[in-house]
């Protein structure tokens, strides 16, 4: 067992003292030596030290510093050697010259030696060589240093950001968002992308991706801003960074979207080119196939368009087009697309039509608008379109077929003369032409008051009495003759017309009453008859009020006949009416019973007065057991709700005998009188007798009139 810890001296061959020294010194990857105090003569030196100074370990023993480093040297050292050989630690980095001509950094410490008196005994010298990590720092500063100038100068903006907070930008990318860079700064970079793109962003930076792509910022006008990034991810001092580029994409945007304009527009008249009309086309008969409604395609062609061209030229013809272009626009509605086809051709999409016939009104409107003449660079110029109409789904169901068949209309169109307009299916065109100037007609009637009232007269079952009469409307026509509401009540309310002549009506009659009671006749409600369409979205009640304040006439007086349809609608509001109109004092019928919906609950929810059954039960009653059946059904369900039940339609004795016998109170129809002239009822009402004759001889005597 030894009895010290084993040494390096009991290695065998290992140096020993000096040598050992010696060695050691000159296997470290550094210059080292020792100068003795005072005499600043060198006393050791490594290998490395003494070759960098030109010499050997051996000859440069007993060298001064002056002597081993040289006079440039000394200079520029001298003082930090002072320094060490009067006992401070000192360091410096300086560049020196190799004997060899190569330039290198080293950092150099001065250590003071003390021997065990406290005495200071000399210096050692530790030369390290730092020229490579001097040249990394050197290419690490320079490097950053170019970025910050490039990042300065640079037009596209520039970020770092940790973590999505901003460490750095570039002036270039504050001014694009209109903040300074130390508003930024600190910032989260999210706060400055537009909502809908924040997702995008924000799956980029998660994901580290660096490829180019495109959002929107928001700058701090609230304006939005375009831009594409890329971003790439950088590794500094340990710290993971991300390095953005943001580059401003306004213009390339607006060019794209004036690129795709111009692939969808037409440049003249900047409408939708042939192109984009198929695409809306398609789209729009795919609603109209869902809503199982009409569709109509115009073709539109301007008569002596050519001869403008080659009188005025080229330049007064594209003023024209972009003229005509705007009319056309402006004389259709929003949801109707308008296209020029080429040439002088245009095409109108009606979308959404209730019926086909309604795309002759539009193209009537069109070819008025489009004729007036232009003012093209002075000259009054006057084109004549004629149009050629298709209509989804009866002309075609694919738009390629609508616009051809639109086409071929008008050609025949142009054929029967110019600036007309034809339906491809000809019989529309006939059809179309009469409802135009048949609304036309009804307009003018409306304007001038050209209708009239017959009254009939409502009857009790025994004859005894007249219990109310019905006005009912007639259309006098400029030439005389006398239209009978059937052939055009439907048809003003299709068109929107039938509100003015219902009040029309509801005054006229009112007007009549009050001035039959003012002659004495006997005071009787009058009944008029109030369109489920007027009802539903007119102000009737309004109406009755003032009606019954110009006229005088007491509201008890006037009886509201409505349909089972005019129930229908939503029952508040229904309610509502109904309750005004009964604080009024006025009466409420339901008119041809049994033919509508005819449902129980409203008749127990609403306040209604008199029922009346429809001609068509009342027609067959003596032959048809159905119409018994209905007929009493009616009957009883008035009584029960003790409602008046009165028949339509009466034309003979034993009809009035059944439904007598069924427990029916009043009756209206032929059997007494047809609806008559105003003057005629008055008679009537006067001369309806009140002695002692049967009821039925009494109604007798007045048919035999
Ligand atoms: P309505 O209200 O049911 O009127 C009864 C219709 O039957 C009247 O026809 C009347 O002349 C006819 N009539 C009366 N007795 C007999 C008869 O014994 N036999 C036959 N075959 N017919 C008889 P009119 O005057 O042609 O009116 C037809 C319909 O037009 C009316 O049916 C009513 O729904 C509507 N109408 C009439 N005037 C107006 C009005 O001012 N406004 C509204 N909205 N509709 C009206
Ligand atoms: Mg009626
Ligand atoms: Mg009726």
């Amino acid at each position: 067992m030894p009895d010290s810890p084993p040494s390096l001296k009991n290695v065998a061959g290992f140096p020993d003292g000096e040598q050992l020294l010696t060695s050691l010194a000159d296997h470290i990857p550094a210059m080292t030596a020792y100068y003795e105090v005072g005499t600043y003569q060198c006393r050791f030196a490594n290998r490395a030290y003494a070759a960098y100074n030109g010499c050997t370990p051996q000859n440069i023993i007993g060298k001064t510093v002056r002597e081993v480093i040289g006079d440039a040297a000394w200079q520029a050292i001298g003082p930090h050697v002072e320094k060490a050989q009067n006992g401070e630690v000192v360091e410096y980095t300086r560049e020196t010259t190799l004997p060899d001509g190569s330039k290198r950094w080293i950092e150099v410490s001065l250590a003071p030696h003390f021997g065990t008196d406290g005495r200071q005994l000399g210096s050692f010298v530790l030369h390290l060589d730092i020229t490579r990590r001097q040249d990394k720092e050197r290419a690490m500063f320079e490097s950053e240093e170019r970025l910050a100038k490039f990042s300065e100068a640079s037009t596209e903006g520039i970020y770092f950001h940790q973590d999505g907070v901003y460490t750095d930008v570039n002036p270039a990318m504050a001014a694009m968002l209109g903040y300074t860079r130390e508003e930024l700064i600190g910032r989260n970079a999210l706060d400055f992308v537009a909502e809908d793109y924040r997702k995008i962003v924000s799956d980029y930076m998660a994901a580290q991706r660096e490829d180019v792509y495109e959002a929107v910022a928001i700058c701090r006008d609230g304006t939005r801003l375009p831009v594409e990034l890329v971003a790439k991810t950088l590794h500094r001092n340990g710290e993971v960074y991300r390095l953005g580029i943001f580059r401003d994409i306004r213009e390339r945007k607006a060019a794209e979207a004036r690129i795709n304009f111009l692939a969808y527009h037409d440049v003249l008249t900047g409408l939708p080119n042939r192109r984009l009309l198929l695409e809306r086309l398609d789209s729009l008969l795919a609603m109209s196939r869902r809503h199982q409604n009409h569709l109509a395609v115009l073709f539109i062609d301007l008569d002596h368009f050519k001869t403008v061209n080659d009188s005025l030229g080229h330049h007064a013809g594209d003023l024209l087009l972009a003229e005509v272009a705007a009319r056309i626009q402006g004389a259709v509605r929003e949801v109707d697309v308008v296209a020029r086809q080429g040439g002088d051709e245009f095409i109108v999409v009606l979308a959404d039509l209730a019926q086909p016939e309604l795309a002759a009104s539009v193209a009537v409107k069109l070819l008025v608008q489009v004729a007036a003449p232009f003012d093209i660079d002075g000259h009054a110029v006057s084109v004549a379109p004629s149009i050629g109409i298709s209509v989804f789904p009866r002309d075609g169901t694919t738009a390629d077929d609508l616009i051809r068949h639109a086409d071929s209309a008008m050609y025949l169109s142009k054929q029967s003369g110019r600036g007309q307009y034809q339906f491809y299916a000809p019989e529309l065109s006939v059809r179309a032409y009469n409802d135009l100037s048949k609304e036309a007609a009804l307009r003018d009637a409306v304007r001038h008051g050209n209708f009239e009232l017959h009254y009939q007269p409502q009857i009790d079952v025994n004859g005894d009495r007249i219990t109310g009469i019905e006005a009912l409307v007639r259309w006098r026509r400029p030439d005389g003759v006398l239209v009978a509401p059937n052939d055009f009540i439907g048809f003003a309310e299709e068109r929107g017309l039938i509100g003015a002549i219902g009040r029309w009506v509801l005054s006229e009659a009112c007007r009549q009453n009050k001035a039959w009671q003012d002659a004495g006749l006997p005071k009787i409600p009058i009944a008029v008859n109030v369109s489920p369409v007027q009802f539903k979205t007119g102000n009737l009640v309004a109406d009755v009020e003032r009606v019954l304040r110009q006229t005088g006439l007491e509201g008890r007086y006037l009886e509201v006949e409505l349909t089972e349809g005019a129930l229908m609608s939503d029952s508040a509001t229904v309610t509502g009416k109904f309750a005004t109109l009964r604080n009024l004092g006025v009466k409420l019928s339901i008119d041809d019973f049994g033919t509508g919906y005819s449902s129980l609950a409203y008749l127990k929810r609403y306040p209604i007065d008199k029922l009346k059954i429809d001609r068509t039960f009342v027609r067959d009653i003596e032959t048809d057991e159905d119409d018994v059946a209905i007929a009493l059904a009616i009957v009883q369900m008035g009584r029960t709700l003790k409602l008046t039940v009165l028949a339509e339609g009466v034309e003979n004795e034993a009809q009035l005998d059944m439904l007598r016998a069924q427990g029916c109170q009043e009756f209206q129809g032929f059997l007494l009188c047809k609806a008559l002239p105003a003057d005629e009822a008055g008679d009537l009402l006067r001369r309806y007798p009140h002695d002692d004759l049967a009821a039925t001889q009494r109604m007798r005597a007045i048919r035999a009139r």
